[in-house]
């Protein structure tokens, strides 16, 4: 048995503060104590010295503060590379950057690099948990899942299915998909921390034969989440109801083939329209909210509110490549901006939750991860002001944890990580990264 605990200002949510405005704890001085890499107990400082073994090790953290880790519910780690690259809008991005780019891992080697690239960017900004687009290639997502297995991270992902309008390399032919779908779900569904995500790069670019046959699947398995695209763009949506006329809208085509369910999560969701927030909040369907995404490659404005308002299950994504930073702490502060300009603005508390428990939810993790719950699993972030005296001062100044929250939101980025848990290990520590290797 292992046991030990860190002090420190300990904030998490317990529920989602839009429909429960009390519902997160803050205590300014706590102390999680951590037993066999989950949560055991949390409470007061003031109380918890009092009953604690002294021989059981504290870590303190005076100016941090503590999290649960961030969970990041669209990303792509094939396009860890090309953050950064310039395009006009989404399709030039798809053809000039992204297509080329992930042709490339073919090779198992160089996805075992990026791979490992793209671990460590999530723990230096202190995600822990993630929901991953491999490519189309078995191997990308072998390499995915198995770099995630070694760190002990609870993570989800799965290859992508595509079989047209793309670059030869990145087809792989209606049936040839499914069937390697269906076995990289037997070797890694349920191991370990690992679950699988069948992955549709989006409608347009699978025939209607993958659909139906996607379709099939997730029937087959309906406790595993279906992760795709769903109106990031005017053009895009134009053009899919080109490809699939008989549906009267872009959700349409996901519900003609049996896509849409409490286990499905569609990142974007910008141009919805009220049938179709309607139906997906009734079907329990996610939207994932990308705002660096949306504003890099000027998809448009996500309306957090109004999804909200219908009823829809929201999280966070960075969507990296198209998404600017791997840091959940800039993507939730270009969320506010927008938010800002959709004339209903997020709160910090709001904020944070999307971050951490509203992903989990999304995500169906919640009962191991998200909060600090006791017997959830200790995957927790400590953040502090860093270099950035503007933070410093924060610290000193702030009189209530919103504000202070609300400066980590506005100020902070991957400097402001000092130390990322997992499971109750440490996996990221400022300056310096460790390879935790799971006997
Ligand atoms: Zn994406």
């Amino acid at each position: 048995m292992s046991i030990f605990a860190v002090r420190g200002l300990i904030f998490h949510t317990t529920d989602d503060p839009a429909a429960n405005l009390r519902a997160w704890q803050c205590l300014e001085d706590g102390i999680l104590v951590i037993e066999d890499g989950k949560i055991q107990q949390l409470g007061p400082a003031a109380e918890l010295l009092q009953q604690l073994d002294s021989s059981i090790p504290l870590l303190e953290y005076s100016n941090c503060l503590i999290c649960p880790g961030f969970v990041d519910c669209h990303i792509h780690y094939a396009q860890t590379r090309i953050i950064g690259s310039p395009a006009s809008g989404l399709i030039e991005w798809l053809e000039r950057h992204t297509f080329p780019e992930e042709l490339k891992f073919e090779d198992d080697e160089y996805a075992a690099t990026v791979a490992a690239e793209f671990f460590h960017e999530l723990l230096r900004n202190g995600t822990t948990s993630a929901q991953v687009y491999p490519t189309v290639h078995v191997g990308s997502a072998n390499q995915f899942f198995r770099q995630a297995e070694r760190l002990g991270l609870r993570v989800t992902g799965g290859k992508v299915l595509m079989d047209r309008n793309a670059i030869p390399g990145l087809l792989d032919g209606d049936q040839k998909g499914i069937d390697e779908t269906e076995a990289l779900i037997q070797a890694w569904h349920g191991k370990d921390r690992l679950s699988y995500s069948i992955t549709l790069r989006f409608a347009g670019t699978s025939t209607e034969q993958q659909m139906q046959a996607c379709g099939n699947l997730i029937k087959k398995h309906p406790d595993l989440l279906f992760h795709t695209h769903l109106s990031e763009t005017l053009n895009e949506i134009e053009w899919t109801l080109g490809l699939f006329p008989e549906c009267a809208d872009y959700l349409g085509v996901y519900e003609f083939y049996g896509m849409v369910t409490d286990h499905s999560v569609f990142a974007h969701c910008i141009h919805l329209s009220d049938s179709e927030c309607d139906r997906m909040a009734t079907a329990g369907a996610s939207a994932v909210l990308c705002p660096t995404s949306n504003l890099f490659l000027g998809s448009g404005l996500v309306q957090p509110s109004r999804l909200r308002d219908h009823g829809i299950q929201l999280c966070v994504g960075t969507d990296v490549g198209g998404g600017t930073s791997f840091s959940m702490l800039r993507t939730m502060q270009e969320l506010f901006k927008v938010s800002q300009l959709s004339g209903d603005s997020l709160n910090a508390y709001d904020l944070f939750y999307l971050a951490t428990l509203g992903g989990a939810r999304a995500l169906r993790q919640d009962r191991y991860i998200g909060s600090f719950e006791s017997k959830k699993e200790a995957d927790f972030v400590v953040l502090d002001a860093g270099d950035c005296r503007l933070l410093q001062r924060k610290f000193k100044q702030s009189n209530s944890v919103e504000d202070l929250l609300f400066s980590f939101v506005i100020l902070g980025d991957a400097s402001n990580v000092r130390e990322t848990w997992s499971l109750g290990r440490r996996v990221y520590q400022r300056t310096r990264w460790f390879n935790i290797r799971r006997s």
